[in-house]
């Protein structure tokens, strides 16, 4: 039995514990808020303090990237951390994050960092208008962004990243060119010590506020996956990476580009408990338990609905064939990704059809897209 302990005790450490199980790998979860290590589905301790955790762990891994750095570094002296260090830092700074993307040659939005309102103006005529600025930390889910459209806009948003950055000393913003994009895809791959890697098929995600509200595993993209897996690669052996690593990325009329990585498992790759042969959270365990990787096909046309700030669903969408709902178990709150719906289908104008039926019974303003058609 493998001892598995993440960092972080929320949905994805849950559903990590779900896929370790039939593999006898025993997760537990690490609170970096209490210091305690509780179990991932009852969140009933297990054991207290970060010494005790990293000795009783055979390997550590994160299933979020705002881990505090002492908390890093005391995991990664311990020689039990994967991914290393540096990648998690990479996926929680975006300055960080920026400097590893040119590091790695992959295409990504022309930058700048603002530390005030003249950076601002050069960044406006270096880089050109509209700018996205977002902050540097513990900005996700599009929380800690403006948008700055034309020049006598400056002293406006300068004034609110001023008042924001005299709230959070540490934090700095890093504006980007606003890219024209299509759509967003992601791609969510696994890769060993070795360095063998196992790339999921890319997916299709529409955010909805700035959170994703849905995913829809891609068949046959060709030369879109070639260019997404190029860029995986190079990232993830620039960082010798061990596990699941997603990357974001702006689909420009048939060309890439980088928005960002999150070095774990991720919510775009929910979809692979149903529709891939390996599911992305038994991959991330078998990558950094050293155990061969599984296969990533697609098995079936699948799609994943967020549920978000919801606690329950009409049981009649249990009835419908191919829809598998995960919950959290987490205490309801406006917005919150409280589970998800994973809905398949033996072809893509099946699963057409069954999201048009799921619709129907979903509430519209929490389930804003659910249709594909
Ligand atoms: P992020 O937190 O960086 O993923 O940004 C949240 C959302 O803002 C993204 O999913 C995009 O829809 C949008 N966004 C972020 N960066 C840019 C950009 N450089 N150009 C256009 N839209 C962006």
């Amino acid at each position: 039995m493998k001892k598995v302990l993440v960092l972080g005790a929320g949905q994805l450490a849950r559903m990590m514990a779900l896929a370790g199980a039939p593999l006898n790998i025993d997760v537990v979860a690490y609170d970096v808020t209490s210091g305690q290590v509780v179990h991932p589905l009852t969140l009933a301790p297990v054991l207290s303090g970060l010494d005790n955790a990293i000795r009783y762990a055979d390997v550590i891994t994160a299933e979020f990237e705002h881990v505090p750095h002492d908390v890093l570094d005391a995991c990664e002296a311990s020689g039990k951390l994967k991914p290393g260090a540096a990648a998690i830092k990479a996926g929680g700074d975006r300055r960080i994050e920026k400097a590893l993307l040119d590091q790695a040659g992959v295409a990504n939005a022309r930058y700048q960092l603002i530390n005030a309102e003249t950076d601002l103006v050069a960044a406006s005529q270096h880089i050109g208008l509209p700018l996205v600025l977002k902050s540097s930390l513990g900005g996700y889910d599009g929380k800690g962004q403006w948008r700055l459209k034309t020049a006598d806009q400056i002293p406006a948003v300068w004034q609110d990243i001023a008042a924001f950055l005299a709230d959070a000393p540490a934090q700095s913003i890093v504006a980007e060119a606003f890219v024209p994009f299509q759509r967003e895809v992601s791609l969510i791959g696994a890769r060993n010590q070795a360095g063998d890697t196992a790339i999921y098929p890319l997916t299709e995600n529409v955010h909805t506020d700035g959170v994703l509200s849905r995913s829809l595993a891609l068949e046959t993209q060709g030369d879109l996956q070639q260019q997404a897996e190029g860029m995986f690669n190079a990232v993830a052996e620039t960082l010798g990476y061990v596990g699941v690593l997603a990357i974001e990325f702006f689909d420009v009329n048939g060309t890439l580009l980088v928005n960002e990585i999150a070095p774990r498992v991720h919510n775009s790759g929910h979809w692979t408990q149903q529709g891939a042969d390996t599911c992305q959270f038994e991959n991330h365990l078998r990558a950094v338990c050293d155990l061969p990787l599984g296969n990533t096909k697609a098995i079936r046309s699948t799609v994943m609905i967020n549920i978000l700030g919801e606690d329950t669903v009409p049981t009649d969408v249990l009835a419908l064939p191919g829809c598998h709902i995960h919950w959290y178990g987490k205490e309801k709150r406006a917005g919150r990704k409280m589970g998800h719906i994973n809905v398949t289908a033996a072809s893509h104008n099946e699963l057409v059809q069954t999201l048009d039926t799921l619709a129907q019974h979903l509430p519209s303003d929490s389930f804003p897209v659910v249709r594909l058609s």
